[in-house]
């Protein structure tokens, strides 16, 4: 009767050891799977217009024409007025609006903050956000030798603006063609909070895109009208230009424009294993808000491939017209892969980006793992029990 019952267990626990096994490998076929269909993407053949050096020119215009765009100052309000005018060379008759705040946690002197939203190819319900901050940072707080001057913010606040209004221009020309609404959004208040000692008084990061975001409703009918995706462009202009794998960010909406940048031959700006960091940016308060956003940002605290991140040295020259052109075309290349012409999508990638997988970054680690808890742990305690058995009979 007992070595029935014992063998019953060890005809169980052969079954179980057998289930187990085969659980960890469905897991890794489908884990498998799942980073295969990320690595289909093909782009679709058109000719990308994204001309670099008048993105180089927005740049210099809002550094060196303008000049500091610091909150609270005339040549912020320069810069707002600068956007409307560029985006009116495009279409005269182009929507734009404000979203205004007041920054005062003191009370004593309110600064008056603006974002900037223009709004193009409307008529579609479905939205793809783009944007960038256009505030540059009132201190040099890891500048060498002075700390209290402000950064010029070429790269840091003006290359992604730069980007922006270049692909407005670039967009406008293709609009008949292209299936979906683009926002244009300017940030305020991005990039003066707390850097190792300083930030304007009680402001933290992101102020103008946190508070965009809490106002959304106000800028769209949530009943018909709804957001593909949020991309942010943030020091996209600077020399060496090499994306980070930004871990807020969407990551398959990320990873789907790593590789349509590849595939354009981007493969330094896009490196196959890029550095993973979380970075506090623009684009978090619309992953809050369950839009699927991707921030395309450098390394910029620890590489010495642009070593210029907040300090007097983050002026026009260090930008590189290839590096604009790079971010740019990778966009323009991914808009129209999703929205050109497509009554029905022509082209799937990841869309509609509603994965967000941080694990595909330790892909091998984790596929270790299911290997350990369902085959090797398993033989192992199997082994365990009934090899000393065996062996005394
Ligand atoms: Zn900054």
């Amino acid at each position: 009767m007992s070595l029935m019952v014992n063998n019953y267990k060890k005809s169980f626990n052969i079954f179980l050891l057998a289930s187990l096994i085969i659980t960890g490998v469905v897991l890794i076929i489908i884990f498998n799977t799942i980073l295969l269909t990320n690595n289909s993407i093909q782009n679709i053949e058109i000719e990308l217009d994204f001309n670099e050096e008048n993105a180089y020119i927005f740049v210099k215009n809002q550094t060196e024409d303008i000049g500091n765009r610091i909150p609270g100052t005339p040549e912020h309000q320069e810069s707002i007025n600068y956007f409307i005018s560029e985006f009116q060379k495009i279409d005269s008759n182009v929507s734009y609006y404000f979203h205004n705040f007041t920054l005062d946690p003191t009370y004593i002197n309110p600064i008056n903050c603006s974002n900037l939203l223009f709004k193009l190819n409307e008529g579609y319900d479905n939205i793809v956000i783009l944007g960038a901050h256009y505030d540059s940072r009132a201190r040099a707080t890891k500048d060498p030798i002075n700390q209290t001057a402000p950064v010029p913010g070429a790269n840091d606040g003006a290359s992604g603006c730069a980007v922006l209004l270049e692909l407005a221009r670039v967009f406008y020309n293709k609009r008949i063609n292209l299936t979906c609404e683009i926002w244009f959004l300017f940030f305020d208040a991005e990039d003066q909070g707390r850097d190792i000692s300083w930030s304007i008084p009680g402001w933290g990061w992101c102020e103008g895109s946190n508070r965009f975001v809490d106002n959304i409703d106000n800028f769209y009918n949530s009943s018909s009208e709804y957001f593909e995706c949020m991309i942010l462009l943030d020091m996209v202009g600077g020399t060496n230009l090499r994306f980070i794998n930004e871990q807020y960010s969407t990551s398959t909406l990320l990873n789907e424009l790593f590789q349509v940048g590849r595939q354009l031959g981007y493969t330094t700006a896009f490196p196959s294993s890029p550095v993973s960091q979380p970075i506090i940016d623009d684009h978090q308060p619309f992953v809050e808000y369950g839009i699927p956003s991707a921030d395309l940002i450098i390394n910029f605290w620890s590489d010495s491939n642009w070593p210029y991140h907040h300090t007097t040295s983050d002026d026009l020259s260090h930008i590189s017209n290839t590096s604009l052109m790079i971010t740019g075309r990778t966009v323009e290349q991914f808009i129209y892969n999703i929205f050109f012409n497509s009554s029905e999508y022509n082209y799937q990638g990841n869309y509609p980006w509603n994965l967000d997988t941080v694990f595909i970054d330790y892909n091998l680690y984790f596929q270790i793992g299911i290997i350990f808890i369902f085959i090797v742990c398993p033989i192992i305690i199997f082994v365990m029990k009934y090899l000393p058995s065996q062996t005394k009979t």
